[in-house]
C-alpha cells in the first residue's frame, strides 16, 4: 500500500448514526457521531486516529507559528510538586479547579492547570545575565482544570491540551514587543486554522496584571460575552468592560430625604408604580420615577481562597439593571461570591429581604460597593431596611458613602462604549487564546532576577500566552460544519482527499487505486473508501468526516470521467480520470 493511502476497510473508525445523548452543541454531536472522539468520563475524551489527525495539524501549525517568532519548545511534566504553586500563592488561589493528589509519602502533588511557576523557576536555572535575555519558550501539553461545568464536548475539558508560551524580558519595552509578537502569530495562526476571530480586551483575572487580550471565536453556542463598539473598534469582553462614570451632582439643590411607607413593592417595576403614585413634585412640576431611580442593593458573600469563613458584600446597581454575576465574579477574584441563602438571612436579621439599604448596611458595618454611575449627589429610592418601608431622594455623598464601585451590573447593548466613540452591540464567542503581559509577579515570588549590564540584578518581566489547542478541534467545527456533517478546512483537515469507490466493478476499484496512488505520490493524504457498502453509506460518511475534496469513482469512469466535489461549496464537476491527479495536485 502506497503511504500517504488510508482505506476505510481498514480504518480504526465507526460512525454513528445518532446524535450522543449528551452533546448540546454541534461541533460535540459531529465530532462524536464521525468518530472523532468518545467520551470516557464528564470533560474527558478520548481521540480516535481521525481525530488525532487534526489534533496534529493544529500542534504543527501551532508549533510553526511559535517557531517562526523565536519561540523555543520545552516540555514540562503534568504532574507537578505543590511547592512552586505555594511560592506564587495559587496552590490555595486556585481553589476547586486544582486537581490535587497526594503521593505514597503523602507529600502533595497537583496536576498542572497552566505552567507560569515552572517556567519561571526553569528560566531562573538556565539563566544568569542579561545576554540570556530576551527568551520565548513554549510547550503543547496536556493541562487539568477540574471546571465546574465541563460541557460541549471538548470544548471545555477536565483534561485538554493548550499550547501556552511565556516571554522573559528585561524591560517593559521588551515585554510590550514579545507581546506584539504573540498577537501577529496568533493573528497568523487562527487564519491559518479558518477559525475566524475578534480580539477583544480582557480582564487579568486570577492571575494579576496588566494589557490582556482574548482571541475569541464568534459562535452562538460560545461562553463568552463580548461586546463591541462598531463605530470605534472598541471590543471586550463583558467581564473587562468599564462603566463609564457620569459627572458629579450638586448635593445642595436635593430634596431631603424621606421614607414612605410602600406596601406590595417586592419587584422594582410595583416599587417604581408605587412612588408615582406619591405625587411627588419639584420645580418643573409632578415628578415621574423609572426604575433606572431605584437603587437595588444585592446581597453576596466573599470569601478569599484560604480564608475560612464567607465575608457579607452589599453590591448597588441602578434598577434597572441585573447583577451579572460573571462580571462579578471577575471583579472579586481571587475571591469567590455566593448569593446569600435563607441560612444567611436567618444569621443576619438585620437585613431585611426586599427592603436593604445603603443606611441599614452601613450601620452593621457591611462592606457596601456600588455601579460608577452611582456618583456624589445622585439621588435614589431604595430600601429603607424596615419591612414595607422605602426611601426616596437618598444621595449618594449625603446619606450614605459607599465603600467603593464595583463592575458588577450587566452591560447591554445599546450601552455608551468606554471609548466614547458609539454605542455597544453583544455577541457570543469561544476562547481560542490569551495573551497577556504578567509582569514581573511571578519573577518577584520566585526569585527570577538577571545580572544587568552594570551587575546589579534585575527582575525579569514576564509574558503568559495560551492558545487551546484541543479546543480548536471544536471551534473550527463549530464554525465549519452543515446539516451533513463537518467542512474541514484544507490545513487541519485529516485527509485531502476522500475517495469514493461507487461500484462494484472491478474497473473501478483499478481506478481508484491508481488515482489514489498518484496523489499518495504527490505528498497528499487519501482516504480511500473500498469498503463494499452502498454508495449511499459511503457518501454520507464522506459528508459527515468532512474532508475537503472527495472523488468519486462510479458509472462515469466507463465514459473515462471521475467526479469531484468540493465539501464546503458543493460543487461538482466531472474530470477525465488521467487529469484527475494533475488537476488535485497543481501537477500537468
Ligand atoms: P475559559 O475562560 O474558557 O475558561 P481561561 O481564561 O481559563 O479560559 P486560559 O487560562 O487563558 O483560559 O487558557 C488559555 C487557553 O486554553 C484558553 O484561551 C482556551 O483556549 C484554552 N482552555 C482553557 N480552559 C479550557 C478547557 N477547560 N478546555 C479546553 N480548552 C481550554
Ligand atoms: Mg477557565
Amino acid at each position: 500500500m502506497a503511504r500517504g493511502v488510508t482505506r476505510m476497510s481498514d480504518l480504526f473508525l465507526r460512525t454513528l448514526r445518532e446524535d450522543p445523548a449528551d452533546a448540546e452543541v454541534p461541533s460535540h454531536k459531529l465530532l462524536v457521531r464521525a468518530g472523532y472522539v468518545r467520551r470516557v468520563a464528564p470533560g474527558i475524551y478520548s481521540w480516535l486516529p481521525l481525530g488525532m489527525r487534526v489534533l496534529k495539524n493544529i500542534e504543527r501549525l501551532v508549533r510553526e507559528e511559535m517557531d517562526a517568532i523565536g519561540g523555543q519548545e520545552v516540555h514540562f511534566p503534568a504532574l507537578l510538586p505543590k511547592e512552586p504553586y505555594e511560592a506564587s500563592g495559587r496552590w490555595t488561589e486556585y481553589g476547586d479547579a486544582l486537581f490535587r493528589l497526594k503521593d505514597r509519602k503523602k507529600a502533595d502533588y497537583l496536576l498542572g492547570p497552566t505552567h507560569e511557576e515552572l517556567f519561571t523557576l526553569m528560566v531562573k536555572g538556565e539563566t544568569s545575565s542579561y545576554r540570556d535575555f530576551p527568551v520565548i519558550l513554549y510547550q503543547v501539553q496536556t493541562k487539568y482544570r477540574d471546571e465546574e461545568r465541563p460541557r460541549a464536548g471538548i470544548l471545555r475539558g477536565r483534561e485538554f491540551v493548550m499550547k501556552d508560551s511565556y516571554s522573559f524580558d528585561l524591560t517593559d519595552e521588551g515585554l510590550a514587543e514579545s507581546y506584539a509578537a504573540h498577537r501577529l502569530a496568533y493573528q497568523r495562526l487562527f487564519s491559518r486554522l479558518g477559525l475566524e476571530v475578534q480580539i477583544v480586551s480582557a480582564m487579568s483575572g486570577a492571575m494579576g496584571g496588566s494589557a490582556s487580550e482574548e482571541f475569541l471565536a464568534p459562535c452562538e453556542t460560545g461562553e463568552d460575552t463580548y461586546v463591541r463598539s462598531p463605530e470605534s473598534g472598541y471590543a471586550a469582553n463583558v467581564e473587562a468592560v468599564t462603566t463609564p462614570a457620569p459627572p458629579e451632582q450638586s448635593i445642595a439643590d436635593k430634596p431631603e430625604a424621606v421614607v414612605y411607607d410602600t406596601p406590595d413593592t417586592p419587584t422594582i417595576d410595583t416599587l417604581v408604580a408605587h412612588v408615582n403614585t406619591l405625587g411627588l413634585r419639584d420645580g418643573s412640576g409632578a415628578r415621574t420615577f423609572t426604575a433606572a431611580d431605584t437603587l437595588k442593593n444585592v446581597m453576596v458573600k466573599t470569601k478569599l481562597p484560604g480564608a475560612a469563613e464567607w465575608t457579607l458584600l452589599g453590591v448597588g446597581v441602578p434598577g434597572d439593571r441585573e447583577v451579572d454575576m460573571k462580571r462579578l465574579e471577575a471583579s472579586v477574584s481571587p475571591a469567590e461570591v455566593a448569593l446569600l441563602d435563607d441560612a444567611d438571612f436567618a444569621a443576619n436579621p438585620f437585613l431585611t429581604k426586599g427592603y436593604i439599604g445603603p443606611v441599614g448596611l452601613a450601620k452593621n458595618g457591611v462592606r457596601y460597593l456600588v455601579d460608577p454611575r452611582i456618583v456624589t449627589g445622585t439621588a435614589w429610592v431604595t430600601g429603607a431596611d424596615e419591612h414595607g418601608r422605602h426611601v426616596v431622594d437618598l444621595v449618594a455623598g449625603r446619606d450614605f458613602t459607599p465603600d467603593g464601585t464595583i463592575e458588577a451590573a450587566e452591560v447591554r447593548e445599546g450601552d455608551p462604549s468606554p471609548d466614547g466613540v458609539g454605542t455597544l452591540v453583544a455577541a457570543r464567542g469561544i476562547e481560542m487564546g490569551h495573551i497577556f503581559q504578567l509582569g514581573r509577579k511571578y519573577a518577584e515570588a520566585l526569585g527570577l532576577t538577571a545580572a544587568g549590564e552594570d551587575g546589579r540584578p534585575v527582575t525579569v518581566t514576564m509574558g503568559s500566552y495560551g492558545v487551546g489547542v484541543s479546543r480548536a478541534v471544536a471551534a473550527i467545527a463549530e464554525q465549519h460544519a452543515d446539516a451533513k456533517g463537518l467542512v474541514w478546512p484544507r490545513e487541519v483537515a485529516p485527509f485531502d482527499v476522500h475517495l469514493v469507490i461507487a461500484g462494484k466493478d472491478a474497473a473501478q476499484s483499478a481506478a481508484a487505486e491508481t488515482i489514489a496512488a498518484g496523489l499518495a505520490e504527490a505528498g497528499l493524504e487519501v482516504l480511500l473508501d473500498d469498503r463494499k457498502a452502498s454508495p449511499g453509506v459511503k457518501f454520507a460518511d464522506a459528508e459527515l468526516i468532512g474532508v475537503p475534496t472527495s472523488i468519486t469513482v462510479g458509472r462515469g469512469l466507463a465514459n473515462g470521467v471521475v467526479e469531484v466535489t468540493e465539501r464546503a461549496t458543493g460543487d461538482r464537476r466531472e474530470i477525465p480520470v488521467d487529469e484527475v491527479v494533475g488537476g488535485l495536485t497543481g501537477g500537468s
